[in-house]
């Protein structure tokens, strides 16, 4: 069979756009070449190839060819064939994959020289030390890289001639040195990698390329990925470069640019330049770089041409571009460039700088932000960002969890943490890794710092939905929590009440006190204030980009608020509603006594006594946030708690009374408790009775809540205000349970309509958080008014298993294994609970064409989720106050996004 298939392209057939067969690099360096700027000639492997590599282990049929046939068109461009003898032609074997991974996948520089060439080298360029190093260099790189032998072992050579000749720096060996050190490698590879460096060019060439397909899945690059979230089956291309060399002497030399600041996102010129130096010398630390500025000094020519070169770039891409160049013998060359990464702060920045200049519209500089990036601008943090806390040095290091930084006396039980709190001291929670148990003290604790578990661990998820910071999984951290202290492996030991510093944007532990301002950026959105011109440009361009989304987005926000203080938070931060007020928490503390009695009550006068107790205290709840959400939809969802929560802990009881019966006292009450207590004792209170469950199985429970919630409304609707409740039912499956919920609760609207003349008919929907509710869409669309998707038990129930279980035992192999890619419970699952909202959206519409769609699990704030949500037709979504911002500006984004790809990608990333 002919082949068809195309394998490699030439720069002059690449472009910017073709990233996903070309890669990043490949298609950048054809988008250079095509803009006449200086780019050494030569070609790309496309990632269609790596990916036939990858799934057989051989190339493709037809690639060898292929590669003869460019490799030719170059020799003959170049006058000079690979590895030629008296002249050789030189190249550099690059990956590059569609998504850039800087440093994470494998470039061999050099190729094409050998024990022959090696001579040739020297000849022509008239220096024996530069030829030698080149050589030495490409052993270097290719026995690691291509051969696998250890990197260390031959940094020990090369060190061991430095030391043996008192030199500190590369550049004081000369030609005998390293032409000794040549024979040393080769000597190491035969040894370690059992065969001997190849001298054949187009064997050398060829090897290169298998190893950097192969690099794809090495472990770094994989790690790389995961974090990213970047798909494991794309590949990677291989560029084959035709080598320019920095190494030539003092007027060479190689750098790294970036067209404006990537912290900041200020213009001017950013980077670093290494005289005398190839490749990756700039970045590994070799030798001091000096500031790219000092290049004008050095050779004025070359610098002022970087600079135009710079702002062709930046005005082509209308973006910060991130440049790799090297300068040989006064002559420029331009080895790569991309769409530089950049911190949250300087893409807000940039975005908003360029729209500003008019370089683009308002829909792309919303595309070049993101949610987590505000997320990040959000969190207080250290002042002295990024070059770690000043003059502290971290003790250890762990998962930047949850961004922003904490300062406060180290606690180790959630006890403490919340007397201390309580006490107006500052406080970080220590431990091993939290549970629900330590949630007082998270809430109580200024940052919580864990020695175990990862980005998803409890301690992760939940600071980041609280806004808090955390470091979790600081292995080297052995934390005791009996003797209420942990060791870092200095041996630097911290007590309970010392203070520490926990940066939860670069995961760094500090002991001490380092200094920390809160973020503006969550300040403008809690004060509302809309900036004036001279306000910090960054808060002006949050304020551009923000609002612009808010024009744009078609899902309205609203908050998961249980409390008039939350409601009025969530207005600042731009609620439109709220779309979940859990009523748990308003039948705890000194009112958890009555529920008990409620549950437990036999007789119908010993509930009717109970709920009349508990009818004004929730009358009161409901009144206060309607009147602070006035105008505004409220969803109040029904009591849905697992019922122990709410019942004395069986251990403790069965205790309590063997001790007294031991003691020979008298405990009637505890033991009818007791008895109680087993009756109702569930083996998975999870699966048990919640939700509509509970309130089908005790009489009064709902129409108590219902009641409260209409007399709250009348009470509102006298006082002037203009009161939205809508009564929300958990945990149905079958549209059965709904109706009787309905019916109960049409008959106390009717009575309370009847008794106090002003007219109560609330909506009345349910949570769609069983995969059988999203089966029955829509049949339970007959009895419901709007559906407000739980995507978290929708995640638990469709998966079978529970959070809790999974983010402590299983989460990580998991990850390992490649079945999550991400947490389900932080990123919906858009393959399987996605369908299951997909199905129940568009048979709840169809029964039901006006029917109310929200979502109201903690997926409303993930930005990811937040797309999908809109892509799929839900009208709005609901998360906490704090993460509204986020998810304001995702709904827009997804509205610009879909536009975009509409028109056919665009600027899209
Ligand atoms: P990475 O993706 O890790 O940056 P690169 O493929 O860009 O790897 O190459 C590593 C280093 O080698 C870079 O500094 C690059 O500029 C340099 N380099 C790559 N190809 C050539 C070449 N043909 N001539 C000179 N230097 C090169
Ligand atoms: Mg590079
Ligand atoms: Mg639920």
């Amino acid at each position: 069979m002919p082949n068809t298939r195309k394998f490699v392209y030439t720069f002059a057939e690449g472009n910017k756009d073709l990233k996903d067969l070309l890669g990043g690099k490949g298609a950048n360096l054809a988008e250079m070449a095509n803009l006449g700027l200086p780019v050494p000639p030569g070609f790309t492997i496309t990632t269609e190839a790596c990916r036939a590599f990858l799934a057989t282990g051989d190339e493709p049929r037809g690639l060898r060819d292929e590669i003869a046939e460019h490799l030719r068109a170059l020799e003959v461009r170049m006058g000079r064939r690979l590895g030629q003898a008296d002249d050789p032609l030189l190249v550099s074997v690059r990956s590059g994959a569609a998504f850039s991974m800087p440093g994470m996948m494998d470039t061999v520089l050099n190729i094409g020289l050998s024990d022959t060439s090696v001579a040739g080298l020297a000849a022509q360029a008239g220096d024996d030390r530069f030829a030698w190093d080149s050589y030495r260099r490409l052993l270097q790189m290719f026995g690691k890289t291509v051969l696998g032998v250890d990197g260390d072992l031959f940094e020990e050579r090369l060190e061991a001639v430095k030391r043996a000749k008192g030199a500190t720096s590369d550049l004081d060996l000369d030609a005998a040195d390293l032409r000794g050190l040549v024979a040393t490698y080769k000597g190491l590879i035969a040894e370690a990698a059992g065969q001997e460096f190849p001298q054949d060019p187009r064997t050398q060439l060829d090897m290169a390329v298998r190893a950097v397909f192969a690099s794809w899945n090495g472990d770094r690059a994989r790690l790389y990925r995961r974090q990213e979230r970047i798909p494991d089956d794309l590949g990677t291309a291989v560029n084959i470069v035709a080598m320019v060399f920095g190494n030539l002497g003092a007027d060479s030399g190689t750098g790294v640019a970036f067209t404006r600041d990537p912290a900041s996102g200020k213009p001017g010129v950013y980077g670093d330049y290494l005289a005398n130096a190839q490749g990756e010398d700039v970045v590994a630390g070799i030798r001091n770089t000096v500031p790219l500025a000092d290049l004008e000094r050095l050779d004025k020519r070359s610098y002022d041409r970087l600079l135009e070169i710079m702002g062709v770039l930046e005005d082509h891409y209308r973006d910060l571009c991130d440049i790799e160049f090297t300068i040989e013998r006064g002559t420029l060359w331009m080895l790569q460039t991309r769409v530089g990464k950049r911190t949250a702060e300087a893409a807000f920045r940039i975005a908003a700088q360029l729209a500003e200049q008019g370089l683009i519209d308002d829909d792309e500089a919303l595309r070049r932000v993101t949610g987590s990036q505000l997320a990040q601008l959000m969190f207080p943090r250290f002042a002295d960002d990024g070059t770690g806390a000043g003059r502290l040095r971290p003790i250890a290091r762990g998962i930047a969890a949850s961004p922003g930084a904490a300062v406060g006396k180290a606690v180790f039980d959630q006890a403490t943490a919340v007397e201390w709190a309580h006490n107006g001291e500052r406080v970080i929670l220590v431990r091993r890794e939290t549970n629900p148990d330590d949630l007082a003290g998270m809430v109580a604790a200024e940052g919580i710092l864990t020695s175990r578990g990862g980005k998803t661990s409890h301690a992760a998820v939940v600071a980041r939905g609280m806004g808090k910071t955390c470091v979790c999984g600081a292995e080297a951290l052995h934390v005791d929590t009996t003797r209420r202290r942990f060791t870092a492996p200095d041996g630097v030991e911290v007590s309970e009440g010392d203070v520490i510093s926990v940066d939860g944007s670069t995961g760094c532990v500090y002991l001490g006190e380092a200094p920390v301002v809160p973020s503006a950026v969550a300040d403008y959105f809690e004060e509302r204030t809309t900036p004036h011109d001279d306000a910090d440009e960054l808060i002006a361009a949050v304020h551009r980009i923000v609002s612009h989304a808010d024009r744009r987005r078609r899902m309205r926000v609203r908050a998961n608020a249980d409390t008039a203080d939350d409601a009025a938070r969530a207005l600042r931060f731009g609620a439109q509603g709220i779309g979940l007020l859990r009523t748990e928490h308003m039948f705890l503390g000194d009112r958890r006594k009555y529920v008990e009695r409620l549950v437990l009550a036999d007789t119908d006068d010993g509930r009717a006594a109970a709920l009349d107790v508990l009818l004004p205290l929730q009358r009161q709840d409901f009144a206060e946030v309607l009147a602070a959400m006035d105008g505004l939809p409220v969803t109040i969802r029904l009591l849905d708690p697992p019922l122990h929560e709410f019942l004395p802990d069986l251990t403790d009881l069965s205790v309590r009374v063997a001790l007294a019966e031991a003691r020979g006292d008298e405990a009637a009450d505890d033991a009818a408790l007791l008895g109680a207590v087993r009756r109702l004792h569930e083996q998975n209170p999870m699966l048990g009775l919640r939700g509509v469950r509970l309130g089908l199985v005790i009489p009064g429970l709902f129409a108590m809540q219902v009641r409260a919630i209409a007399e709250a409304t009348v009470e509102r609707v006298r006082a002037g205000g203009m009161p939205h409740a809508e009564v929300m039912v958990p945990l149905v499956g079958d549209v059965r349970e709904l109706q009787i919920v309905r019916d109960e609760a049409a008959a106390v609207f009717a009575a309370v309509t009847r008794e106090t003349g002003v007219d109560v008919d609330l909506p009345v929907g349910t949570m769609i958080e069983l995969p059988r509710a999203a089966l029955t869409a829509g049949r339970i669309a007959e009895a419901a008014d709007f559906f407000s998707f739980g995507t978290n038990d929708l995640t638990q129930t469709t998966w079978g298993f529970s959070r809790d279980d999974v983010e402590a035992s299983f989460f990580t192999p998991y990850l390992d294994a490649g079945v999550f890619r991400v947490s389900p419970f932080e990123t919906l699952d858009g393959d399987g609970v996605g369908r299951l909202v997909a199905l129940a959206v568009g048979e709840g519409r169809a029964t039901r064409p006006d029917i109310s769609l929200g979502v109201c699990g903690e997926h409303g704030g993930d930005p990811e989720s937040v797309r999908f949500f809109h892509d799929t037709g839900l009208d709005y979504v609901s998360c906490s106050p704090f993460r509204l911002p986020v998810a304001r500006l995702e709904a827009g984004r997804a509205v610009v996004l879909a536009d975009a790809a509409q028109r056919g990608g665009g600027d899209t990333r």
